[in-house]
């Protein structure tokens, strides 16, 4: 047994008895409902995670603590993303044109309760890993496919020597352009991120991991160093964080998260809507809070710390970004445009009568941007700011 899965063995929790056992029976008031919940959903938390939990509600116990509220579905649903309806062959699910999703592992280290795949995750039966071979088979004869996610489950919690098999099988696809693996691991078992592992790795270039961070505490030393490892590996690093309600639905947590994230040589990627679940109700936000989190981080941090904020489609319509309304109006003449203090300003159109004016040649016509004060306000909006003071019609170069 390698050194993180006897670690993962003997210091991560995974029974209600060991729960109450190193928090108190007070916090667990009634365990045979909470077991009907750990029933229903794999129940694993890692010793990083344990490590982390403060006290009772915290944002790091909230994101593993099985919870009654679970039990309570709404209006949730099994398969909220109806991958199940796109998968063509056991663990594939092909919903954009060029790319798949290929389930490789069922088990995590730490099982999150706002789990979207928990209706498979943590069920061998459900990732059969005997079926690889007919997903293999469905990657090579799709020649459109030129992008392969690896995930599960956690595909970094296989053990070298089979991820290497996998990995290597996929490079044997001559169309397969870029392998990506969806993984959790640097956040719950950061010893995970071994020299060997990184080696394996490194062999298969191109090759992304994007991983997963809700909040800034995650951000151990620990989980730091094997981050700074996979980038070391030529590893270009993104993460997705969901927003949940009682972890990360602040703009200051949200701002710190991705800021560290930058400085640990993360780019954030996404920030997802809570999906809608059945047992995850109890998770989600309402839209706006989203969109007040990203007002927050636009502008006010690095542009580069800034994620896609996206609602992944009930039903299976794919990722849908959300924007907040930067732009107040839309003329013919002009853009009104909002920054991220709110202030506004004004984009001009391009003008084929001011270009008249200025004394363009008729081929530039309609085709230039042109950047006029006074065409621009004199009409429509004089209290807006304009970005470029008095200048006199003047086109801009072609780049
Ligand atoms: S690590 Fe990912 S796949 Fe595993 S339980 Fe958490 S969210 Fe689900």
């Amino acid at each position: 047994m390698a050194e993180w899965q006897k670690l993962l063995h003997d210091r991560g929790i995974r029974t209600l008895r060991q729960l109450v056992d190193k928090f108190g029976p007070e916090h667990f008031p009634d365990l045979p409902r909470l077991q009907a919940a750990v029933d229903n959903f794999e129940f694993r938390i890692s010793p990083a995670m344990v490590d982390l939990i403060q006290e009772p509600g915290d944002p790091i116990w909230r994101q593993y603590m099985p919870d009654l509220q679970e039990l309570e579905v709404i209006d949730g649903v099994v398969d909220s993303l109806n991958e199940d309806a796109d998968s063509p062959v056991p663990n594939i699910t092909h919903r954009y044109p060029d790319r798949v999703l290929f389930l490789v592992s069922p088990v995590c280290a730490a099982y999150c309760r706002f789990c979207t795949r928990r209706r498979k995750v943590g069920d061998p039966q459900k990732i059969p890993m005997a079926q690889l071979e007919s997903a293999f088979r469905y990657l090579e004869q799709h020649v459109e496919i030129r992008d392969v996610i690896l995930s599960g489950g956690d595909p970094l919690l296989l053990s070298d020597r089979r991820l290497s098999l996998i990995l290597g099988r996929l490079r044997k696809i001559k169309h397969l352009e870029v392998i990506r693996i969806g993984s959790r691991i640097p956040c719950h078992l950061p010893e995970r991120i071994t020299p060997a592992l990184c080696k394996v790795l490194a062999k298969h270039h191109p090759l992304y991991i994007n991983t997963h961070f809700n909040h800034p505490a995650e951000l151990t030393p620990a989980a730091v160093r094997a981050l700074e490892m996979l980038a070391d590996a030529g590893i270009p690093l993104g993460c997705q964080t969901v927003l949940l309600k009682g972890v990360n639905d602040d703009v200051e947590v949200m701002r710190e998260l991705m800021q560290r994230l930058l400085t640990a040589r993360v780019r954030p990627y996404y920030i997802f809507m809570c999906d809608n679940v059945a047992g995850v109700e109890h998770f989600k936000t309402n839209v706006e809070k989203g969109l007040e989190i990203i007002l927050g981080l636009r502008g006010w941090i690095s542009g580069l710390a800034v994620p896609h904020f996206v609602i992944d489609a009930p039903g299976g319509g794919g990722k849908i970004p959300l924007l907040p309304e930067y732009v107040e109006s839309i003329t013919e003449s002009e853009v009104v445009l909002r920054n991220y203090r709110g202030e506004r300003y004004v984009w001009t159109q391009p003008r084929e009568e001011a270009l008249v004016e200025a004394g363009a040649p008729e081929s530039d016509y309609g085709s230039l941007p042109l950047f006029n004060n006074e065409v621009s306000l004199g009409r429509n909006n004089r209290s807006a700011r304009s970005g470029n003071g008095n200048r006199k019609p003047t086109r801009r170069k072609r780049q």
